[in-house]
């Protein structure tokens, strides 16, 4: 299995501290069922900035020693931008790190309870450009969960999202689990990772969050997930289910 989206690279932002913590977690990725790893650590999120060449030469550096440790682990590298409005500069001053290196794909981070205004048209020009944004735990934004419409109108122009598996499992609440789910339901997201910051509060949990899917919803699900995981690594192009609004029953006038 694939992750797509794990702060596993050492000391460089909010995930693992030391390169032992990144050992840590590439054991405990590896129990899980996964075999690679996309490492995404955080970009101009206002506490952390990683750019593309230093993400590429660390994720070597890694790379090396999970060899040497033995670990059959192989990281691959990746950024999550926090979605500014000069981003499309960025890919081409190549501050910006696409997925793999140089597949079309590009993880964006909204703020935690904004969408900002510009975000339709950036993410509209990014595909103009020939990139695909992918939106990373849409699930967790407080906009996107009063006004799930405008996640559906973001699928609906082309934008791939992620959601988070920990999330799924009521990891972050009831209501972002619930959330996640309606975005499941309702063909909104297209990978399912970890976000994995490191092996305690946040850890993998993909399997759980797997077996969670499989119960509901099928374990075609899972096969979309993990082929889609596939298809982004080598670039080739994802195509979701028709994506649909979500539609929430009306309890006595609590929405
Ligand atoms: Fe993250």
């Amino acid at each position: 299995m694939i992750d797509i989206h794990c702060h596993i690279l050492p000391g460089v932002d909010d995930g693992a501290r030391t390169l032992e913590d990144s050992i840590e977690m590439a054991k405990a990725a590896s129990e899980q069922g996964i075999h690679t790893i996309v490492a995404t650590p955080h970009h101009r999120n206002n506490q952390f900035d990683n750019y593309r060449e230093d993400i590429l030469t660390r994720v070597d550096e890694l790379n090396r020693i999970l060899e040497e440790e033995n670990i059959e682990v192989n990281i691959l590298p990746g950024q999550e931008t926090r979605i500014y409005g000069d981003l499309a500069e960025g890919l081409v001053a190549k501050e910006i790190l696409p997925v793999n290196l140089d597949t079309p794909y590009i993880l964006v981070e909204l703020p935690t309870s904004t969408v900002p205004k510009y975000t339709n048209k950036l993410l509209y020009d990014l595909q103009v450009e020939g990139y695909t944004p992918i939106i990373v735990h849409p699930e967790r934004n407080s906009e996107l969960l009063s006004n799930p419409d405008k996640l559906y109108e973001l699928v609906k122009s082309g934008v791939l999202t992620q959601v988070t598996a920990a999330s799924l499992v009521g990891k972050f609440g009831k209501k972002i689990r619930n959330f996640s789910h309606e975005i499941v339901q309702s063909n909104l997201t297209h990978f399912i990772a970890s976000d994995a910051h490191n092996i305690h509060g946040r850890g993998f949990v993909i399997k759980a969050a797997l077996q969670v899917i499989e119960e509901n919803y099928g374990s075609e699900y899972i096969f979309n997930y993990l082929e889609n995981a596939n298809q982004l690594v080598t670039g080739e192009t994802i195509v979701g289910d028709v994506p649909e609004r979500i539609v929430r029953k009306k309890f006595l006038g609590i929405f």
